[in-house]
Formats: structure tokens, sequence, C-alpha cells
């Protein structure tokens, strides 16, 4: 397959549904293509495609576990074979696993950590040669709410995404030399297949809490990632910025 290489290139995680399809969109409506990434090929993922396609039709889908370093390595290869180069990456894959402390198996704890923060690290630390080379690169990491302020039932979902503001953070001062920003965003609750699971009763509870007494929409984070990763935004790095209707 030929390289491409006349439009910017965006890489997003998690892109098949929910927000990263929502940020996969907007970022194509901006003027990227998009180097899509789930975990499954499959008809929702393609619709997806097909839908950003529409924007951006040098885009394309690659089916990457990203908690496995090996794939995501595989996968970053053949990123770069096919665009010349990518300019941002969005870490949005991620997962929940919902139970109180003591009844979590190692298997909730372990997953949740190994997509959420690990999946994060190793598509970043794949990502970085390029931008090195470069000279440029926008990272937003979706981390959430829950990262800053705990939540009952998500101790395992909480730790991730709380790792996730610290490797932001550390992230930004490591490279932010090299012309390399790094952001997190915390969105609260976000209207997804992600928060479909939640009972009827922790969704009173949660609307009583929120300032603007609904919950959020995909359209409205991608709106804050595609500020961040644009110019508009290039004195910003290192910041977590919260997108919750004031929780
Ligand atoms: P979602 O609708 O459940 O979609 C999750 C996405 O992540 C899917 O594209 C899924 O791919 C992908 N994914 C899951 N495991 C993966 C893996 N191991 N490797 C690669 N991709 C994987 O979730 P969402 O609600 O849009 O959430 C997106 C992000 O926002 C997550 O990081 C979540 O923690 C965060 N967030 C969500 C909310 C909320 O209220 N929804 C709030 C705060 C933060 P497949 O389709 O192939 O399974």
């Amino acid at each position: 397959m030929d390289r491409l290489g006349e439009k910017n290139v965006a890489i997003v995680s998690g892109a098949s549904r929910g927000i990263g399809r929502a940020i996969a969109l907007k970022l194509a409506k901006s003027g990227y293509d998009i180097a899509m990434i789930a975990a499954h090929d499959n008809e929702r993922a393609q619709m997806t495609l097909k839908e950003v396609k529409a924007y951006a039709d040098q885009s394309s889908f690659f089916e990457c576990n990203v908690a496995n370093p090996v794939q995501v390595a595989k996968t970053l290869e053949e990123i770069k074979a096919r665009y010349t180069d990518f300019d941002v990456l969005v870490n949005n894959a991620g997962i929940t696993r919902d139970k109180l402390l003591l009844s979590l198996s190692e298997e909730d704890i372990a997953s949740v950590i190994d997509v959420n923060l690990l999946g994060t690290i190793y598509m970043t630390k794949a990502c970085l040669k390029t931008f090195l080379r470069k000279k440029s690169g926008s990272i937003v990491n979706i981390s959430s709410i829950v990262g800053l302020t705990g939540n009952v039932g998500q101790a395992n979902y909480a730790a991730s995404k709380a790792g996730i503001i610290g490797f932001t953070k550390s992230v930004a001062k490591e490279y932010g030399k090299k012309n390399i920003r790094c952001n997190a965003v915390a969105p609260g609750f976000i209207e997804t297949d992600m928060t479909d699971l939640m009972s009827d009763e922790a969704r009173k509870n949660i609307f009583e809490k929120i300032a603007l007494a609904r919950l959020g929409q995909a359209d409205e984070v991608a709106n804050l990632v595609n500020f961040l990763v644009s110019d508009q935004a290039s004195y910003i790095t290192g910041q977590t910025i919260s997108i919750d209707g004031g929780l």
C-alpha cells in the first residue's frame, strides 16, 4: 500500500464507539485522517470507519489490544507504513469492572489497570519517536473525574485513571522542550455503552449531583479534545481538564 502524506493524521484508540467514535469523527471533520484503533474489528467498528471516511477518506482501522505491548508495537509499524507521519495521539480505550474492593478478583483489577493505564503508557511510548523526530506532537489521555475524586465500586478504575494523570504530567515535563504537549481530560458521566451499565438508582443519585442535571454527550468531550490537540491550545500542557457538567 502506498504511504499517504498529505493530511495530518491522528491516532485514536477505542475509536469504534462511544467517546472515541465522537473524537474520531470530530478530528476527521477538523481535517485529520484518522488511524482508528479498537479491540475488535466488528460491524460497529466498520460502521464507524465508514462514517469517519465520509470526512477523511484515507482513514483506516487497526484491531489492537492496547494492553498488549507486542500488538501495540506491531500496530504502530502498520500505521507508520500507511501514513508518512502522524501528529496526534488520543489514548481513549478503556474498560470498567465495577465492584467493591473486597469483591474485585485479581483479573478485575489487572484487566482494568492493563487496558486503561498500561495501554496508555504503551501507546504513548510507541508514538514518541515519531513525535521527537518531527519535533512536535500532541497527546490527549482520557482519564476520568473518578481518577480525581475516587468512587465507591470503582477502586480499580479510579487507580487506573489517577495513574493516567501522573503519567500525563510526567510526559509533559519530559518532552515539553521537544514541543510535545500532553494533557488529560477527565469526563464526568457521559452517555455511552459504559454508562448504560449503570442501574436506575445509580443514575438518579448521580443526576442529583450534576449542576447541569443531565449526563454529558460524547460530542461534548470530543469538542474539548479537538481544542486541546489544536494550535489554539499551544501553551497548554501537563493539565487535567474536567468536563463533568459541574459534578
Ligand atoms: P465504551 O463505549 O465502552 O467504548 C470503549 C472503547 O474502548 C471501544 O472502542 C473498545 O473497543 C475500546 N477498547 C476496550 N478495551 C480495549 C483494548 N484492550 N484495546 C483497544 N481498545 C479497547 O467507552 P466510553 O464510555 O466511550 O469511554 C471511552 C473512554 O472514556 C474510556 O477510557 C473511559 O474510561 C473514559 N470515560 C468514560 C466516561 C463515561 O461516562 N462514559 C466517563 C469518564 C471517562 P471494542 O469496541 O473493540 O470493544
